[in-house]
């Protein structure tokens, strides 16, 4: 069930190890269904368990961005939508807040980060293209698995994996830098040379700057739904992955063994970028900014 709210603000500062500290979420709850999802914590603050089943979306956002992107104090730092959950999931298409929100980014000139495992941004695309003559985004997809079959169980309502890969070709002509998450790797079900190497693969045909692994975590409230799925559908793997999971993180001997294949991946279709975040608003457009208001 989707249900209108009103943000009473929309860029929120998290510690992060990645891409950059603010974001800004238009969606609470998120319709993919990734069956691995770390976000559902943030269900527990609106006291309701159904979060890929109830999408709250802000339908005030855009003024809200516009507020908090004209203040004095704001210093133009990249700001990822979806830093939480998709920006670009189904609600999206019926709400199409995405492009306004787009806009925004373009009159404030804010450097942009788009992480997301659909093609809807492809309906964007213009508008990105615009914001990336001006600063710097980033079009990251998350996408760890080619066989469609164990997709549709693991992340039921994201886009094909070949589809979201593909598309990152068109943002790179586009003007922004491309780069695949590639994860989370799920030991014995995504770890296969031959799903890693095809991802790559396709990661390269499309010339995308960076590929970033990671293995999957099962903390906190992720963890019985991951367990339940895999004894209904994989279960030949159920006893190796309580095992390699007997804490959140994959035991040591599962990745010192998955190591060598991943280093020479890297090795073999690289050198990839290094990923830093996007540089805030250069000095020269703020003054031009400055000018504008
Ligand atoms: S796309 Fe991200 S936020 Fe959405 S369900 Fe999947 S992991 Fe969770």
């Amino acid at each position: 069930m989707i249900k209108e709210i009103q943000a009473k603000s929309a860029l929120h500062y998290h510690e992060q190890k990645f891409a950059t500290n603010w974001d800004v979420n238009i969606y609470r709850g998120c319709e993919h269904g990734c069956v691995y999802c770390f976000a559902r914590y943030s269900h527990r603050y609106l006291d309701n368990p159904d979060f890929f089943g109830d999408i709250y979306v802000k339908t005030n956002i855009v003024e809200q961005l516009d507020r908090e992107f004209a203040r004095k104090s704001w210093t133009h730092q990249p700001v990822n939508v979806g830093g939480v959950t998709d920006a670009y999931q189904q609600a999206e298409e019926k709400y199409g807040l995405m492009p306004e929100v787009i806009r925004t980014f373009i009159k404030h000139r804010n450097p942009l980060v788009i992480v997301t495992k659909s093609t809807l941004p492809l309906r964007d695309i213009g508008l990105i293209s615009e914001l990336a003559k001006l600063v710097q985004v980033d079009v990251l997809v998350s996408a760890s698995v080619l066989d469609e079959k164990i997709r549709l169980v693991t992340e039921p309502n994201s886009s094909p994996t070949n589809d979201r890969i593909n598309m990152l070709s068109s943002f790179r002509e586009a003007g922004c830098r491309t780069g695949v998450l590639l994860m989370p790797v799920i030991p014995h079900l995504t770890d296969s040379y031959e799903n890693l190497n095809g991802i790559y693969h396709l990661a390269r045909e499309n010339q995308v700057n960076m590929v970033l692994p990671g293995i999957l975590h099962l903390r906190g409230a992720t963890r019985e739904p991951f367990m339940k799925m895999i004894r209904a559908s994989f279960p030949e793997i159920y006893p190796e992955i309580s095992k390699i999971y007997s804490t959140g993180n994959a035991a040591e001997t599962y990745k010192n063994s998955l190591r060598p294949l991943i280093r020479r991946l890297q090795s073999e279709y690289g050198p990839w970028a290094k990923y830093t975040p996007p540089e805030p608003m250069p000095e020269k457009l703020k003054e031009q900014q400055l000018k504008l208001f």
